[in-house]
């Protein structure tokens, strides 16, 4: 049923909107009750979210994100009150129906529009990226991440981080793009994997005219840029800035990055060249909502520094990790845990995991 009237609804049209699928252990802070979960099994924990389904749950690994998408809304509605291309923000749950009263009143009482779930009560919930015409998913689960990677969605595993909610700019959207096997193909991480950092130089030198191919975070990234689009032409402040930041050295192997973009036509504000040195501080200053990087020990640096960052589970990087022994569920049974997930290297930029687009 429609809420009433005077609340901000989600768009009709959900052809056009950039649509965020997340578990709800991304959305808020339910690690106690998945502990709980699996001590104690599906009954107790339905008994238990039920129990303290007026308990307000804390704000998980996404939340910062997810309010700042809505935000974004807010002023896309000031530009065009009809305009249908906006965040959609959809939580895909493993949760049980019954399980799911205690997330509905936790949305309500942090007055988020966000009036899409599937509580799919076991169920992968990669069965419904497609339905929900995913264009970014989040999970703290690292198989359902890398399955929705394999079926061709972007998405990146969210972890809980120690920063302070208030230090984010509450005017702006920030997301920080990793080049190499984010934005970009791990073409040139395979070789730098595989030769060291001299190998990795002269394969940049001899294809510095050729463009870097898709990775993972290419697609999401347009539709970001899409939707920044509208404020440029209405010559308006931004409410989403993007930035690149890549342990990749400016003078030696920026420039391939740059003709990528270009090749692509895709705008993104900020370029920062590490050279390989710790990405941490520039993350500080930056102040970004989603961080989206491939390799752990940025991630983890991050996620120490108070980022929130998450972990795209792509490429040679990913294949180099041992094998994740994450067994932690989004709630409910665990069957179908090994239904995908043989670890290919390459991301299908072919399969299109939204039409029309
Ligand atoms: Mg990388």
């Amino acid at each position: 049923m429609a809420a009433s009237s005077s609340r901000a609804q989600p768009p009709k049209d959900t052809t056009k909107t950039l649509t965020i699928t997340l578990s709800a252990r991304a959305l808020f802070d339910l690690e106690e009750e998945d502990k709980f979960f699996h001590e104690n099994g599906l009954d107790a924990y339905i008994k238990l979210m039920v129990e303290k389904e007026k308990e307000v749950l804390g704000k998980g690994p996404a939340f910062e994100f997810v309010k700042s998408a809505l935000a974004v809304n807010d002023h896309i509605r000031q530009l065009d009150k009809d305009d249908d291309e906006l965040f959609d923000i959809v939580i895909v749950s493993r949760n049980h129906a019954q399980a799911g009263s205690r997330i509905i009143n936790s949305i309500n009482h942090y007055g988020l529009c966000l009036e899409r779930l599937s509580l799919a009560g076991g169920t992968d919930p990669n069965t419904y990226l497609g339905a929900w015409n995913t264009d970014l998913f989040l999970s703290p689960d690292e198989k359902d991440a890398r399955s929705a990677i394999e079926a061709g969605f972007p998405a990146a595993v969210v972890y809980k981080y120690n920063g302070d909610h208030k230090d984010l700019p509450k005017d702006q959207l920030r997301i920080v793009f990793d080049g190499d096997a984010v934005l970009f193909s791990d073409e040139s991480e395979r070789v730098f994997k595989e030769k060291g950092l001299a190998g990795f130089q002269q394969n940049e030198e001899q294809k510095a005219g050729i463009p870097l191919g898709e990775g993972p975070m290419k697609t999401f990234a347009s539709r970001i840029a899409q939707i920044q689009e509208k404020f440029h032409k209405a010559n308006k402040p931004n409410p989403i800035r993007t930035y690149l930041v890549t342990a990749r050295s400016g003078a030696s192997a920026g420039q391939r990055t740059l003709i990528t973009l270009r090749d692509w036509g895709l705008k993104i504000d900020e370029c920062h060249y590490k050279s390989g040195a710790s990405k941490t501080a520039i993350l500080k200053a930056i102040r970004p909502h989603l961080f989206l990087d491939d390799s752990q020990s940025h991630i983890d640096a991050a996620l120490k520094g108070g980022i929130p960052a998450a972990k795209v589970p792509y490429g040679i990087n990913y294949e180099n990790q041992k094998p994740v022994g994450n067994k932690k569920r989004d709630g409910d049974p665990v069957e179908g845990e090994d239904a995908k997930g043989t670890m290919k290297g390459y991301y299908h930029v072919t399969k299109k995991a939204k039409s029309g687009k």
